[in-house]
């Protein structure tokens, strides 16, 4: 059972039928060329009362389900696609760890770096995965750097499909050896995130497989909703800040629909500040926010590789739920990042990976200049593992 009724174009409103096979609103997306920020990226809609239904029934009918069972429940109903279709290797209810020995007062990380490819990834390849199960279709191609392809490889594995994958040759090691291990064909690009990225749209035209590249395919977004559901269900309220690392934009507009979502089904009546941690040479969304004008990131090259992003496939999308949840976006230097990932391996017991540590560099940025409101509850998102760069930190100090 599915309360999932169909698309909207986050640019023209137009709505889509969930039976047809759509990346982005065609009207809004006629002239796009690669190299573009994704124009007419669709969102997902759903019988929000249904819903709201639904979790009443299931809060009567069991009182004292514990955090997980709550947690599994209010994402299954708030899928697009019948669980019938996932893969068998669990996804998600990842912990959210109360840390006070970082800033002086609580800080709660959600460390997704505890899924089976050690990513948030796997929330969107989960998805995905299950919609070409769905459609009976046998292969999914994405580009990535490096964590989305490690994630689809995984999941393609559990599922029997097959996953081709376009990634930057200089993707860090351990995510290119996690590829090849679960049996996908990696195709090496010569080139940026950005040229990857075109390469997986052109695969996808001449072959009949699913395309998984990160807004493009509208359930990437709504797979990285979870971490948000989880979230809510874990602190049973809605937290005052999200700190977010932010390259491509999706990780954003997921969190962003995760308390849309939440608000539409009369759950919530707030949503909270989301803020966007970018490296500052990959920080095209930041710039966006700034100054209203679109204009692709300088250069990318950054520790945190996972961010490093020059066109942000959502910038449009991303710009909007920022300015809907008044929040912004951070500039943080190399330095910052890796401090920061330091800290949190010696003092919370998390080894994330740099750009899941470039949240806490914005936060403290933030708390220096004022920008966090006193006693506010804060969320830092972690969403990849340390173990998956061990090259960005290995001779650091
Ligand atoms: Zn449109």
């Amino acid at each position: 059972m599915t309360y999932f009724t169909g698309y909207r174009c986050s640019n023209c409103g137009a709505e889509y039928s969930p039976e047809d096979l759509i990346y982005l609103c065609p009207v809004c997306a006629r002239d796009y060329k690669a190299g573009m920020p994704l124009p007419g990226i669709l969102e997902c809609v759903y019988d929000y009362e249904g819903i709201a239904r639904a979790w009443a029934e299931f809060n009567i009918a069991f009182p004292d389900a514990h955090e997980a069972k709550r947690m599994e429940e209010l994402c299954e109903i708030f899928c697009p696609v019948d669980k019938e279709y996932f893969p068998n290797l669990p996804v998600g209810k990842t912990p959210l760890v109360c840390s006070q020995s970082l800033a002086g007062e609580t800080l709660h990380l959600k460390f997704d770096g505890l899924n089976p490819s050690g990513s948030l990834k796997d929330r969107a390849s989960q998805l995905v995965v299950a919609e070409a199960k769905r459609l009976g279709m046998r292969e999914i191609v994405a580009a990535s750097t490096g964590n989305a392809a490690s994630s689809l490889a995984a999941i393609c594995a559990a599922a029997g499909l097959k996953a081709v994958i376009f990634a930057p040759a200089a993707a860090p090691e351990a995510k290119l050896v996690q590829i090849k291990v679960h049996g996908a064909k990696l195709n090496l690009v010569d080139g940026s995130y950005d040229d990857a990225f075109a390469a997986a749209l052109n695969y996808g035209k001449d072959h009949d497989c699913l395309n998984r590249n990160t807004a493009y395919h509208p359930f990437t977004i709504e797979g990285k909703k979870t971490a948000g559901l989880e979230l809510f269900v874990q602190m049973e309220s809605v937290p005052d800040y999200i700190f977010i690392p932010t390259g491509d934009g999706v990780i954003l507009c997921g969190m962003a629909k995760a308390f849309s979502d939440l608000q539409k089904t009369g759950l919530i009546d707030k949503v909270p500040v989301l803020v966007a941690a970018q490296a500052e040479s990959s920080d095209a969304i930041t710039s966006y926010w700034e100054s209203g004008v679109y204009g692709d990131a300088n250069q990318t090259r950054t520790i945190a590789d996972s961010i490093c992003v020059k066109t942000p496939s959502a910038a449009h999308l991303a710009l909007r739920v920022l300015q809907d949840s008044e929040g912004f976006g951070i500039r943080l230097t190399d330095e910052e990042i890796l401090s920061a990932q330091k800290m949190l391996a010696e003092r919370s017991g998390l080894f994330c990976e740099p750009s899941s540590a470039a949240t806490l560099a914005a936060y403290f940025n933030c708390r220096e200049q004022g920008k966090i409101k006193d006693k506010a509850s804060v969320v830092l998102m972690l969403t990849g593992h340390g173990l998956k760069d061990v090259q960005a930190v290995k001779f650091a100090d």
